[in-house]
């Protein structure tokens, strides 16, 4: 994300947008050191929330090094040191979205180490599958990863970028699914409707994409409409939209709709 314009706030209240999550994610380009963390950390815990609050939005976030940052164990190291510190925000959920991206040797091992900050401060966690072909085999990594705590609890960590090969296999386990939307590529909201009428509704939450590839963070309720068309009623589109996600945020004690 690394803020969105005004515009985008505006739509979103317009559309009745009440929270959004803002997960640790890449820059656009690789920070040259644990310094240029401490300062998007930074923007994400204090400047952020007041930027959406102008438009009467809650604006919560995740801490992590991102996947496609952490091949450096050493810079991973750092940044990890100012997680804790941090964690005291008002508006910070847990570690996330941790996880892998090219499934790499150095990913899984800081992967590990990002559970057991999580683990040992007790944090929600949010999870980065890969895309593409990478998906089905990282998934089963980042399960067997967290499976492979014994503290960990299933339900308090939120798997994302699911897909229909890699949605039962999260939430067969325990885990929460989210499922991320894009206008054309990737999971559209059609598709994620299907995958809802496919593996039911416990567990699982749409998330409109906002990187740096064409996304709009209008794809949750244009879903919404979409679900609307198909037949399924208010209480139906609550619950995804709304309610589940009130549900798994909840789990933590910083996350509050007004
Ligand atoms: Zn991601």
């Amino acid at each position: 994300m690394v803020s969105r314009t005004t515009d985008d706030y505006m739509a979103l209240a317009m559309a009745g947008c009440k929270a959004v999550n803002e997960p640790a994610f890449w820059a656009g380009y690789d920070r040259a050191s644990a310094q240029g963390f401490y300062d998007y950390f930074r923007q994400i815990t204090e400047y952020e929330p007041k930027r959406a609050a102008k438009f009467c939005i809650e604006h919560y976030c995740w801490l992590c090094i991102n996947p496609k940052e952490s091949e450096d164990p050493g810079l991973a190291r750092e940044v990890m040191a100012l997680i804790p510190e941090f964690l005291k925000s008002p508006n910070v959920l847990g570690i996330g979205e941790i996880g892998l991206n090219k499934n790499s040797r150095n990913e899984l091992m800081i992967l590990e180490e990002h559970i057991q900050i999580a683990e040992d401060h007790d944090q929600l966690i949010l999870v980065h599958t890969p895309h593409l072909e990478d998906k089905l085999k990282g998934t089963k990594l980042i399960i067997d990863a967290l499976l492979n705590h014994s503290k960990i609890d299933p339900s308090r960590i939120i798997i994302d970028h699911v897909e229909e090969h890699t949605a039962p296999l999260v939430l067969d386990k325990g885990f929460w699914a989210g499922m991320t939307l894009y206008p054309e590529s990737k999971v559209t909201p059609n598709r994620a409707i299907d995958m809802l009428e496919m593996y039911g509704t416990e567990r699982v939450w749409m998330n409109s994409a906002c990187d740096w590839g064409v996304s709009d963070p209008l794809s949750v309720p244009k879903a919404a409409l979409e679900m609307r068309r198909r037949g399924y009623d208010d209480a139906f589109i609550d619950r995804i939209i709304y309610s589940n996600p009130a549900q798994f945020m909840g789990q933590s004690e910083r996350f509050g709709l007004k």
